[in-house]
């Protein structure tokens, strides 16, 4: 069976105002499946919000998919024209962004957005719209009775409910959600991404989850991918990927994070900075902040390699892995 979302060998550049081009995302490959939830985690600057654009065709107008394919149930998005891709978007992949929350219109009541959003692909009628925004609220944890407020009535969490309820009008079977509750406290952001979950169970949607956030990926995800400056350094299943990473920089990661290794004193954070992408290192992109990083790694990039069942990772250490996960846990202590 072909994945729901396949993104293959995609390299994405954007046009610089000096006239040169910046490689963004370089060679990315993953897949979505149905009804599963996919985590991309990396540092600022490293492409997650260019891989959502691309995938629903909104990057910029300097930004290109300069190769590769992303397909979507067996057909390549890249070539789809503007009326193609608005067809895909909103009725089969939509999209919640942090900022979705403020993209509600303040001077309509909510209920007509959606209303609007309803009837902008479907023959509906005010009635039948009305029920339907009145079970989407339903479906998110707002209350009905509030769907004529006006947005500024809504705190955050509740308007970024309502987002959520705009993206679920068609039955997508994808939504890219690019740090959906960053904006928001943490007790607000861990039952909208609870809901999140629970909406994907129900309906057998797949989700492709962006974030910074390893801790959110860990309680959200099925699997996950770990980007490094434009690159994929490890990706596949969440739980073997947590329980044995096999990239020093997604055991600096993880490490980093004291609630996710309980009270080991094994905190690592990782020092310096991603690499400048207009001038990345001509070795692996993260050797120049890898305490593991040797001769070879700085010859070029490590090629993304099958470490286990669905089960990926690009690093020239492979071998020596046991050894630094131990030296990883030792090193601060
Ligand atoms: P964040 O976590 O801060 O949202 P991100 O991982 O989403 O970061 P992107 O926004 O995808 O990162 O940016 C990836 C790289 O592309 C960065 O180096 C950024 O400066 C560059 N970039 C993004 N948008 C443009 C643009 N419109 N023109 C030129 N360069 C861009
Ligand atoms: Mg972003």
């Amino acid at each position: 069976d072909a994945p729901l979302l396949s993104v293959d060998g995609v390299s994405i550049e954007y046009e610089t105002r000096d006239g040169g081009r910046l490689r963004a995302i370089d060679d990315l490959s993953f897949e979505i499946d149905t009804d599963e939830i996919l985590g991309l985690i990396g540092e600022s600057g490293c492409g997650k919000s260019t891989v959502a654009k691309a995938v629903l065709g909104l990057l910029p107008r300097n930004g290109y998919v300069v190769d590769g394919e992303i397909q979507f149930r067996g057909v390549d998005l890249t070539t789809l024209d503007t009326t193609e891709l608005n067809q895909v978007r909103w009725q089969h992949v939509s999209l919640i962004s942090q900022g979705a929350m403020n993209s509600l219109n303040p001077v309509h009541r909510i209920s007509d957005q959606i209303i609007e959003a309803i009837q902008n692909h479907d023959d509906v009628s005010n009635e039948d719209a009305r029920a339907r925004v009145a079970e989407l609220f339903e479906l998110v944890g707002l209350d009905p009775d509030r769907m004529d407020d006006y947005p500024h009535q809504f705190s955050g969490g509740m308007r970024q409910r309502a987002y959520i309820a705009m993206a679920l009008v068609h039955d997508p079977s994808l939504i890219i959600a690019d740090e959906p509750t960053t904006a928001l406290d943490v007790i607000v952001q861990d039952q909208i991404l609870k809901r999140l979950k629970e909406l994907q169970d129900e309906f057998d949607l797949s989700i492709l989850l962006i974030t910074h956030d390893i801790s959110v990926v860990a309680e959200t995800c099925d699997r996950m991918g770990v980007m490094y400056a434009g690159k994929l350094m490890e990706y596949g299943n969440l739980r073997s990927i947590f329980d044995a990473p096999y990239n020093p920089y997604t055991l600096g990661l993880k490490n980093a994070f004291p609630s996710l290794t309980g009270d080991q004193q094994d905190l690592i954070s990782i020092p310096g900075s991603p690499p400048d992408l207009s001038e990345v290192p001509a070795g692996c992109r993260f050797v120049e902040r890898c305490p593991f990083a040797t001769e070879t790694c700085t010859t070029s990039h490590p090629p993304l390699e099958n470490v286990g069942a669905d089960h990926h990772s690009a690093c020239y250490r492979h071998e020596d892995i046991e050894q630094l996960r131990e030296q990883a846990q030792l090193r601060e202590s």
